[in-house]
């Protein structure tokens, strides 16, 4: 259906199918935390649509799924706007996009980008939040919502014990003042999860598709002893500041996640400092092949992120992603694909 020579007609009626197919399976995502659709399935069709709105830009419309992060907040939860859009990322399904994402970068920022390296972390597959900070006190945690804003769900988040309710001040970095959002992934690990529906089943009540959705749906309840109930835990990997306060004790990407560590703050383990793309692609599927089975949560890629922060910002960000930072995503898990399909069978 992607083929130039299909007349335009039968091209806008398959990006319409194309939006709307995704639509649903957003709402069915971010708002019902029920998906009917493999993330694999929605990574493909969302592929087909970027390419089309590629090719023929009139059909790119400004509500495509293509155009917007996350879903609208939806429920009866109180709004956060978020210091700056919480975005999503771009992807890279082979070792040739990803080298075709370091030359785009080249390219806009010159050989510095090459020079300086890069920081490659897991990519949770869990559900993103946003915490305030005061003065190194926890006051606001938050869904991404749309990317702009969020849903407050600060009680749920405080019943999360790895989030610090206070930065700590260790290793010679002081705990921060004045505002500051750190963002991170909630997720439940494996191990919990799998407790918690033979629990569910025992109890004759619905179990949960995969640990995501669990995750998601439990940080969404009104009621926090509901979150409470639930085994939730945090990694943080992003750090966001208004732009007149004192700058934060760090330059580059690797050394953020070294702050937010002494800071109290859970940082996802195997992370990989790396001079070259190379050494990227080589620890990328390293973690693939050898680790992730050993985890015990889930993870759908890679996040390779341009080390100084300086050229982070002069890259900036293209509509809903990054130009500093790529996921290069995996093959989907067998375990996961298992699970949902024993969940269907209940
Ligand atoms: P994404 O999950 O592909 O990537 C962006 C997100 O990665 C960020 O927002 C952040 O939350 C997360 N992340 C995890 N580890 C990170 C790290 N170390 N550094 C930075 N960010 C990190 O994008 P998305 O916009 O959240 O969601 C789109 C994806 O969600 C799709 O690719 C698909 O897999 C899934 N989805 C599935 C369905 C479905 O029906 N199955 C529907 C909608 C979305």
């Amino acid at each position: 259906a992607s083929s130039p020579t299909a007349p335009p007609a039968a091209l806008a009626a398959r990006a319409a199918t194309l939006r709307e197919q995704l639509e649903r399976a957003s709402h069915e995502y971010y708002v019902l935390d029920r998906p009917s659709l493999a993330d694999a399935e929605y990574d493909r069709l969302f592929r087909e649509l970027q390419t089309l709105e590629a090719e023929h830009p009139s059909l790119r419309t400004p509500d495509s799924p293509t155009q917007r992060v996350g879903a609208e907040p939806q429920s009866a939860l109180p709004k956060h706007q978020h210091l700056v859009p919480m975005l999503s990322l771009g992807n890279a399904f082979s070792d040739e996009e990803l080298t075709a994402w370091e030359e785009r970068a080249v390219r806009l920022a010159g050989e510095d980008v090459r020079r300086a390296g890069y920081t490659a972390e897991l990519k949770i597959d869990g559900a993103a939040v946003s915490l305030t900070y005061e003065d190194g006190v926890l006051v606001t945690g938050a869904t991404r919502g749309n990317g702009t804003i969020g849903e407050v769900v600060t009680p749920n988040l405080r019943t999360i014990r790895d989030i610090p309710l206070r930065l700590h001040a260790t290793n010679g970095v002081p705990a921060p003042t004045g505002v500051l959002e750190i963002r991170g992934e909630v997720y439940m690990p494996f191990s919990r999860f799998e407790q918690m529906n033979e629990a569910r089943v025992q109890a004759g009540e619905p179990v949960f598709a995969n640990p995501r959705n669990a995750a998601a749906g439990a940080l969404r309840q009104l009621d926090p002893r509901i979150t409470a109930s639930r085994p939730l835990r945090f990694f943080g990997y992003s750090v966001v500041r208004p732009a007149h306060l004192a700058p934060l004790p760090f330059r580059t990407q690797w050394e953020l996640l070294e702050t937010l560590a002494a800071w109290g703050i859970p940082v996802a383990p195997s992370r990989k400092r790396c001079d070259t793309l190379d050494e990227v692609h080589a620890w990328a599927s390293e973690i693939e092949r050898n680790v992730r089975a050993q985890l015990d949560f889930a993870i759908d890629g890679a996040v390779v992120k341009v080390d100084p922060l300086r050229l982070q910002a002069e890259l900036g960000d293209v509509g809903r992603e990054p130009r500093w930072a790529v996921a290069r995503k995996f093959a989907p898990d067998i375990a996961e694909t298992t699970l949902t399909a024993i969940e269907v069978n209940i």
